[in-house]
């Protein structure tokens, strides 16, 4: 049996992105005491998925009623707020246009607007005429409005964990590859690129798009492989004509398509 002063840590985070570093924050906060270590492959917090993305604080308005996506989407939106004001953090609570162009579109719209009222969300449902007084640039047959949707930098709040992460007295290691997971009857032995090793009782992969190679290193079959692809991010010339975030109306054969004008 290992006692307390054998392991390095008690809770050992892989993957300094914003799960990463959101999940050591809240166990520094939620059982003070606790060893937590961060490891981190590159030289940085969020240089991955965490500080290339679209900046969006969504609303959680297309998660179904009842469902865990939509009672974390709901309340983690309210929750990053006041997290960037409470620490300065660049936000903006600019609410969102999701816009029908084409009538077969109205029937999703509508069941859309009926869901963001199920989830308590402020939706307002626009006609032609309104759509234009948010976004003069913006035509449609119909549009709602959520008010909740906003931006902020993701990249700033993940740093703002870093830091009282470590305030907490958490480790964060930056440039610590995970190249091996060791099982053991009283926890986990991780070896990292440069040969260290660290001991923890219990492991947590926030690796990302690489949590099913860090599942596979620590002998778990996820039954999934992730496989990325290229995306395209466009900038407007004109950025001030758009005003807030403009969407189509999501299309269930491609829920992944989308337009963020920021
Ligand atoms: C193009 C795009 C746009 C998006 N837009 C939005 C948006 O507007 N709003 C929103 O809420 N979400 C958005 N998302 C989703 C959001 O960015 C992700 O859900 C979130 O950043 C995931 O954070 P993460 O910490 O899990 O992953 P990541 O930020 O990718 O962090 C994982 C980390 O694990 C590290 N790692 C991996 N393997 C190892 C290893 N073996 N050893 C040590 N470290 C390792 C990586 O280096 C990386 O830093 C978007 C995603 C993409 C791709």
């Amino acid at each position: 049996m290992m006692t307390h002063a054998a392991y390095d840590c008690d809770v050992l985070v892989i993957g300094g992105g914003i799960v990463g570093l959101s999940t050591a924050y809240a166990i520094t906060r939620t059982a003070p005491g606790t060893r937590v270590t961060v490891l981190e492959k590159e030289w940085g917090p969020a240089r991955h998925q965490t500080g290339r993305n679209s900046g969006v604080i969504h609303s959680g308005i297309y998660y179904r009623p009842g469902s865990l996506k939509a009672r974390y989407a709901v309340r983690g939106a309210a929750e990053m707020v006041d997290f960037c004001a409470e620490h300065s953090i660049p936000h903006a609570v600019t609410g969102k246009l999701i816009v029908a162009t084409e009538r077969s579109e109205l029937p999703r719209l509508h069941a859309l607007v009926q869901r963001g009222r199920n989830h308590g969300l402020p939706v307002r449902e626009l006609g032609p005429a309104q759509i234009a007084e948010y976004e003069p640039q913006v035509r449609g047959l119909a549009a709602i409005r959520v008010g909740t949707t906003g931006v902020c930098d993701f990249k700033a709040v993940t740093e703002r964990f870093a830091a009282e992460v470590r305030g907490a007295g958490g480790l964060i290691r930056f440039g610590a590859e995970v190249t091996a997971i060791d099982r053991r009857p009283w926890g986990v032995a991780v070896r990292t690129a440069d040969g260290r090793v660290v001991r923890a009782r219990v492991l947590v992969n926030c690796a990302g798009l690489q949590c099913d190679r860090v599942a596979l290193l620590a002998g778990d079959d996820p039954g999934m492989r992730i496989v990325p692809f290229r995306g395209e991010y466009y900038e407007l010339a004109r950025p001030e004509l758009v005003r807030g975030l403009v969407y189509p109306v999501p299309d269930p054969a491609f829920p992944f398509l989308g337009v963020h004008l920021t």
